[in-house]
């Protein structure tokens, strides 16, 4: 059997930055061979957010179990849940007002110190201390993922690389080091996954976030919870990436990915 092909980060219209339509999504989905889909549309509850206010969770909710029967795709419902210290009573408060039944939740820090990340990185003078205050809200998600299960696994971890110019994030990655371990181990140690994503292949970038070295550090210090999205905005990137991030997770020695139902993990064998 061939290993399944699976996108665990998907957008559609009921992100703000996105139009996509979920059916479109599961035809697109078909189209590429991927077997099993997971939504993560936005949940962001701080006001500095342009998704403040946007995601409606009875809508959102409805419009995925109607094409749950999408035939030859298996889907399942998640949220990417945007984390930041100074917005996670709301987000909690948040969660515990709209129940849904989620298969999955993807963690996500998109703001740092009441500012969006890109805002925040481009406008510091200094990127070292504006990538450590990054990894400090990473390092607090991870935390609360790992003590209350806030979310399942944790989205695009060196995010960074995306907004600093001329490569800039990724050569200070190696800088980060310590850091970066110190929350794989976190994970690792408190059932918090790592997800391979891959928008960054799609542009200048040209590499999937994290890339494989930090995916080799995270099963080293026994992470064993990966999942692969494609972090798509628009149907035509449904699957976009998914084989080079099967690649990644076979060469940091993951024998299989993970996927989930009822925000239990269970795994898929990729090799
Ligand atoms: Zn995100
Ligand atoms: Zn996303």
């Amino acid at each position: 059997m061939s290993p399944i092909r699976v996108d665990y980060h998907i957008h559609t219209r009921f992100s703000v930055d996105s139009q996509s339509s979920p059916a479109r999504c599961c035809l697109a989905a078909r189209q590429a061979g991927v077997e099993e889909i997971c939504f993560t549309d936005h949940l962001d509850v701080h006001p500095v957010d342009p998704g403040f206010g946007y995601f409606d969770p009875g809508g959102y909710s409805r419009a995925v179990t109607a094409v749950a029967g999408f035939p030859g795709v298996s889907v399942r419902l998640g949220l990417e849940v945007g984390f930041d210290r100074r917005s996670h009573a709301d987000l909690l408060a948040y969660l515990e007002a709209h129940p849904l039944p989620l298969d999955f939740v993807l963690g996500s820090v998109h703001v740092v110190e009441d500012r969006l990340l890109d805002t925040f990185l481009l406008s510091a003078g200094n990127h070292e201390p504006a990538i450590s205050a990054y990894l400090d809200e990473v390092e607090a998600a991870v935390r609360a993922a790992a003590s209350h299960r806030l979310f399942d696994v944790l989205g695009h971890l060196d995010v960074f690389k995306r907004y600093l110019p001329g490569g800039h994030g990724r050569s200070r990655l190696a800088r980060f080091q310590d850091r970066i371990d110190s929350i794989l181990e976190l994970a690792a140690a408190g059932g918090v996954g790592l997800e391979v994503n891959t928008s960054g292949l799609r542009n200048r970038l040209g590499e999937t976030l994290p890339a494989l070295e930090v995916v080799r550090r995270f099963r080293e210090l026994g992470g064993e919870i990966l999942t692969v999205g494609s972090d798509s905005h628009r149907e035509g990137d449904v699957g976009a990436g998914i084989d080079a991030a099967l690649d990644i997770a076979r060469a940091a020695g993951f024998r299989a990915i993970t996927v989930f139902r009822q925000r239990q993990p269970a795994w898929v064998d990729i090799v």
